[in-house]
Order: C-alpha cells, then sequence, then structure tokens
C-alpha cells in the first residue's frame, strides 16, 4: 500500500518544483531524460513541471538537502 502514499509525494514534489520553477523564472534548459547522477529516466511529467530538471525526484531531493 505504499505505491499510494510515493505517488502522492512524488506529485507533492513536482507542484513544488513548478511553483519554484514559476517563482525564479530561471531560463530553464530542456530537461534531462535521464537523471545525471544516478542515470534513472526521468518522468515526462517531472520534465514538464520542472523545465531544466537534471535529475530525478529522489536525487533532487538528496542535492538539495545537503550540499556537503
Ligand atoms: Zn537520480
Amino acid at each position: 500500500m505504499t505505491d499510494i502514499f510515493d505517488r502522492a509525494q512524488e506529485l507533492e514534489q513536482l507542484q513544488r518544483d513548478a511553483a519554484l520553477a514559476n517563482r525564479s523564472q530561471m531560463p530553464a534548459g530542456p530537461s534531462y531524460s535521464h537523471c545525471e547522477d544516478c542515470g534513472d529516466d526521468i518522468p515526462a511529467a517531472r520534465q514538464l513541471a520542472a523545465p531544466g530538471c537534471h535529475r530525478c525526484i529522489a536525487c533532487q531531493q538528496a542535492h538539495e538537502r545537503g550540499r556537503a
């Protein structure tokens, strides 16, 4: 039953990405089709929600959490 929660968390992250992208109005390059960290596919929904994203959600969260 964890799939539903994973899904909800993913959607929430997508919406946060979109909000951040809108707010900062950074010039967004093309999204990567694969995560630059782990090489996993980046879902099309995420590419649309976060134009210019280079990482999958898991790697992006890890990247934002600690830059060490
Ligand atoms: Zn990744």
